[in-house]
């Protein structure tokens, strides 16, 4: 395949907004491919170039970029930054540079696989020297490049292609392209997407051999499975009634959810829950998971949380947050705040895929798996039936220093769901009870110059939830509260790659702020209540026609969930629930329920 062509297809899905739309352009774009082209063209229209838990990436700093473009065009730096300045994006800037200069005929047109291949060698390049070498490679591709070529070509290096398909758009492309539409085989393509995570090897199985083929996609370990999620009741009785009256309780940990792959040779990678590879930070556990694992290769699931070391109590998540992105001093900190990982699932057992198997048999083989070690122990668990020892149970896991629990069914049919969201497990916080308890993650979409003494920087941020029905970003809050200087002095490093001159695509707001941003920060807020609103758009109409919802009196928590992506923020839907809640907590005889409060 020629990059041509994806650059053409690149640039008709840039101009189109609606989804259905752009699920057909891609399935007519993937439909002839196979094997390494097909893969290919999946990771490069995501902006990556392998899966992203390989976390490979390019390495490539705008002014590398800039230099390439001016060596490429023969333009003087300044006036390739000048003009960068105007458009805001550099690929427009070389798309007018390279126009505007006579190339050399002849060339032979760049292949996909030839881009791929250079790409791949600039991801590679690392220590001395290797910052020549990827702005020489950069230009040798540029040389080639026709103009429209070029623009894609920067905008994936610089991580800023606004293509803007989404995993879930790209999962309907391949059920058009590649089997029947349906929705039994669009559940199968998810399905293996779940297990795998990784979206080329589902597209070249599912081309090559049918969607009879995707069973063939298991466990492998190194690979992360997508999380199984939580839905949350308001109360203990509602949640003792969604699981039939019986369940596990487990503590619930606030720590950083962490998915650990041991091999049978005692190699050990740690997956955060957006699947980014987090061993490094947690060199304490990579050497003792193998010890406290009976049974290689395994894949077991748990939640990373600080201890302190003179008493073993759990300490608040803050300083475990510190852990994460560091790469100095990791000794003096590993010392400081050492962490425990709590397990509370298994999914592969000695080589065995248990993850389809119900839950009480997971957790019969997860206590036999494990040999508990310091830094390795198992989730505090308790089967109850009724809301009395659910209580009791809820207040020891307070007490010592759990935020809540979490119900697991123990059901028939309480296999782990990978990447969805269900009742099977149920999260249960203290803070329910009052009001607007639960946190949300909010999308960054906007910012607001500040005033008084914040003045000269951001003052408040306009968040959004996630519709994935819409594949939009929508609304529902500015907040400025919460921030201390030094997280207010953070945002703009945190924001400036993703700054947009107009509104991004998929974004969904009666507001204008001052900047916009791509969605890709993500925000823990909390608020006191959800109202309805003529210019948010979050869940628009599904309370009353034209009205969105909206969070009043939001307040930053601290906590910028770097462990998230924006696909996986709070949901319109989500919102909509806890909006509903809010009412009927609002009038508690109609559900007659004041348990604990
Ligand atoms: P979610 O993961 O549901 O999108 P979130 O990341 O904001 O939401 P919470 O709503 O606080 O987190 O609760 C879910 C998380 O709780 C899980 O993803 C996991 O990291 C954590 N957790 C702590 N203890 C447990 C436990 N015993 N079993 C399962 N998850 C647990």
């Amino acid at each position: 395949m020629r990059f041509a062509e994806l650059a053409a297809a690149y640039e008709r899905l840039e101009a189109t907004a609606s989804r259905l739309e752009m699920r057909h352009q891609l399935a007519e774009l993937l439909r002839p491919l196979r094997d390494g082209d097909l893969e290919r063209a999946l990771y490069l229209s995501q902006g990556l170039l392998r899966p992203e838990y390989e976390g490979v990436e390019l390495g490539v700093a705008d002014s590398l970029a800039r230099r390439a473009v001016a060596t490429a065009s023969g333009a003087p730096e300044p006036e390739v930054a000048r003009r960068t300045k105007a458009s805001g994006d550099l690929g427009t800037t070389a798309q007018e540079l390279l126009g505007a200069v006579a190339r050399l005929p002849g060339d032979e047109p760049l292949s996909v696989a030839a881009v791929y291949a250079a790409l791949r060698g600039i991801a590679a390049a690392e220590g001395e020297g290797s910052q020549e070498a990827k702005v020489r490679a950069l230009v040798g591709l540029l040389a080639r490049a026709s103009p429209q070529e070029a623009k894609f070509l920067l905008r994936f290096v610089l991580g800023t292609l606004r293509v803007g398909v989404r995993e879930m758009t790209i999962l309907d492309a391949l059920n058009e392209a590649f089997a029947d539409g349906s929705k039994a085989s669009r559940a199968a393509i998810e399905g293996a997407f779940n297990l795998s995570s990784d979206l080329g090897l589902v597209a070249t199985r599912l081309a090559g051999d049918g969607v009879g083929a995707l069973a063939t996609i298991g466990l492998e370990v190194g690979r992360p499975i997508r999380p199984m999620l939580a839905e949350r009741e308001p109360t203990l009785a509602k949640v003792l009634e969604r699981m039939g009256g019986r369940a596990a309780l487990e503590y619930k940990y606030d720590g950083l959810r962490v998915q650990a792959h041991v091999a049978h040779d005692g190699t050990v990678r740690l997956f955060s829950r957006r699947l980014e590879a987090i061993g490094p930070q947690f060199p304490e556990l990579l050497t003792e998971l193998p010890k406290a694992i009976r049974r290689a290769p395994a894949i077991v699931e748990g939640e990373c949380v600080p201890i302190d070391p003179d008493t073993d109590e759990i300490l608040p998540f803050q300083d475990v947050a510190r852990r994460r992105g560091r790469k100095h001093d990791l000794a003096r900190v590993q010392a400081e705040v050492p962490v425990c990982l709590f397990l509370f699932d298994v999914l592969l057992d000695g080589g065995t895929a248990v993850y389809g198997r119900d839950f009480p048999e997971r957790r019969r083989r997860l206590e036999q798996l494990l040999r508990p070690t310091e830094r390795v122990r198992l989730a505090a668990q308790k089967v109850v039936d009724g809301v009395g020892p659910a209580g009791a149970f809820l207040d020891e896991a307070i007490a010592a220093g759990g935020e809540g629990v979490m119900a697991k069914s123990l059901r028939e049919g309480s296999a782990y769901r990978a990447g969805a969201r269900g009742y099977w497990w149920i999260k249960y916080k203290r803070d329910y009870t009052v009001g607007l308890g639960d946190s949300i993650d909010g999308v960054v979409v906007g910012a607001f110059h500040g005033r008084g003494r914040r003045a000269g920087r951001f003052g408040a941020f306009l968040l959004a939830v996630y519709d994935p029905k819409r594949d939009r970003f929508e609304s529902f809050t500015k907040v400025g509260s919460g921030f201390d200087d030094a997280a207010l002095a953070e945002m703009p490093e945190k924001l400036a790659r993703f700054a947009s001159e107009a509104p991004p695509d998929g974004v969904d707001t009666g507001v204008v702020p001052d900047r916009w941003f791509r969605p890709a920060v993500v925000l823990e807020v909390r608020g006191a209540e959800l109202t309805l609103s003529p210019v948010h758009r979050a869940a628009l109409g599904a309370v009353r026609e034209g009205a969105g919802l909206a969070l009043r009196f939001p307040r930053f928590t601290g906590r910028v969930r770097s462990d998230k992506g924006p696909t996986e923020a709070t949901t319109s839907h989500e919102l909509l629930e806890m909006y509903r809640k809010q009412v009927r907590q609002a009038t508690p005889d109609a559900d007659g329920d004041a348990e604990r409060s």
